[in-house]
């Protein structure tokens, strides 16, 4: 697994604006995107631009990304002001887990209450 863009992946032409994407925040190595069908007032999805098909292999390959997404998805519930409150940050791995894209993602969810155990 190189990182390289696959050309079948919704996530890599998001990276390359080939899907347009409401963009909160961007680095050398990460997007910050709004997902397209929100489940809390702040849902956010944070990629590393380079492909990797879920977190764990993103952190075996490159683990300074994966440490980036987990910043940057610190910075967006700070940007969003939902750190005060509380926010969650999800890696799906699996279609059994809800996983649907196969480009690693955190999702950020914040602004409302979160129940746990999650469903
Ligand atoms: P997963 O189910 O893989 O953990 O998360 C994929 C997320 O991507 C879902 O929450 C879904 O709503 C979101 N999503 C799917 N297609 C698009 C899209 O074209 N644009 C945006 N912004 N989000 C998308
Ligand atoms: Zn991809």
């Amino acid at each position: 697994m190189t990182g390289e863009p696959q050309a079948d992946c919704l996530f890599c032409k998001i990276v390359s604006g080939d899907i347009p994407a409401t963009v909160v925040r961007e680095t050398d190595t990460t997007v910050a995107f709004r997902d397209i069908s929100p489940q809390a007032p702040t849902h956010v999805l944070v990629i590393p631009k380079a492909h990797y098909p879920d977190a764990g292999s993103l952190a075996a390959a490159e683990p300074q990304i994966a440490a980036d997404v987990l910043r940057e998805a610190a910075a967006v519930a700070a940007g969003d002001k939902v750190d005060g409150t509380g926010y969650r940050i999800i890696f799906n791995t699996g279609s059994g887990a809800g996983q649907t894209v196969f480009h690693a993602h955190a999702h950020v969810l914040g602004g409302r209450g979160l129940n746990w155990p999650p469903g």
